[in-house]
């Protein structure tokens, strides 16, 4: 599923060929992705809007239009978008197309989503969306005290609360394993348990963890793709993410898996002690 790595590389790759572009004709496959407006009066509002730049909050995508208004993407487990020349045949992996936006320079933008999960929103203002996500983990404002303040309210596991997008925004399953790998931190630690060492070596995870994964293009575990078509090569240096019964690229422990409220979570028994008690 693409996290903040994925979404941050997408918006990225997207900008030079999108900044400046005008949307022309909209074609939406799968009405249900379209939360609001109605796909219908997306169809209609969305032609002529000019794209003033392209950005990223948490795991959304950001399109901020000449007129006011804002084109939020959210990509959810299986989505990928792809930028090709109209008429060009489509790749082997993108067979799922929920949504065509035509562009005035002859290019399209197509939402893929094997699993239909994926979202589309047209708004005014863009709050309605995202107002409830918490900070940018790598945002020049977020801070180890911010963290640690966050983290005393909720005694839930750690795991569960780092994937929690009114939290942090951005973090998922997979970075969520990785950063509790790099700072020692079993994943079912209560949140409102974790000492200010702790606090301060999962900090420094967070930002190591996902400035890495950016710079390899994200992580292609399963449908992920860059808008070239592209897969990125972060899956080849996880530690522990979807990498079960192989051994600890530190101490050759076999990598262990368990559901943590509900989610697959990966770890090392002996980098990340159990909690004491259980
Ligand atoms: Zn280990």
């Amino acid at each position: 599923m693409p996290e903040l790595p994925e979404v941050e590389t997408i918006v990225n790759d997207l900008r030079p060929g999108l900044k400046g572009r005008s949307f022309t004709d909209i074609t939406i496959l799968w009405p249900r992705m379209v939360l609001r407006p109605s796909a219908e009066e997306l169809r209609q509002r969305l032609p002529g809007q000019t794209i003033q730049d392209i950005g990223r909050r948490g795991k959304y995508l950001i399109f901020r239009l000449a007129s006011g208004e804002v084109l939020i993407l959210h990509l959810r487990m299986t989505g990928s978008l792809l930028l090709k020349q109209k008429g060009e045949p489509l790749a082997k992996n993108s067979s799922y197309i929920r949504a065509v936006f035509g562009l005035d320079d002859g290019m399209e933008l197509l939402f893929n989503d094997r699993r239909k999960l994926g979202t589309v929103s047209l708004v005014k203002d863009e709050k309605e969306v995202i107002g409830k996500l918490g900070p940018e983990p790598l945002g020049a404002s977020f801070t180890a005290k911010e963290l640690a303040e966050r983290l005393s309210k909720h005694k839930a596991p750690i795991k569960a609360v780092l994937c929690d997008q009114e939290v942090i925004a951005g973090i998922g399953n997979m970075y969520a394993d990785e950063a509790l790998f790099f700072a020692n931190i079993h994943p079912l630690r209560a949140a409102n348990s974790l000492s200010p060492e702790e606090i301060e070596r999962l900090y420094r995870a967070i930002q190591k963890v996902l400035s890495k994964a950016i710079g390899n293009g994200g992580a292609s575990i399963s449908d992920y793709r860059r808008p070239t078509g592209e897969k990125g090569s972060q899956q080849n240096d996880f530690y522990v993410a979807h990498r079960g019964g192989q051994t600890c690229k530190v101490c050759a422990t076999p990598i262990e898996r368990i559901p943590v409220r509900n989610r697959g979570t990966y770890f090392c028994p002996r980098c990340q002690r159990p909690p004491t008690g259980s």
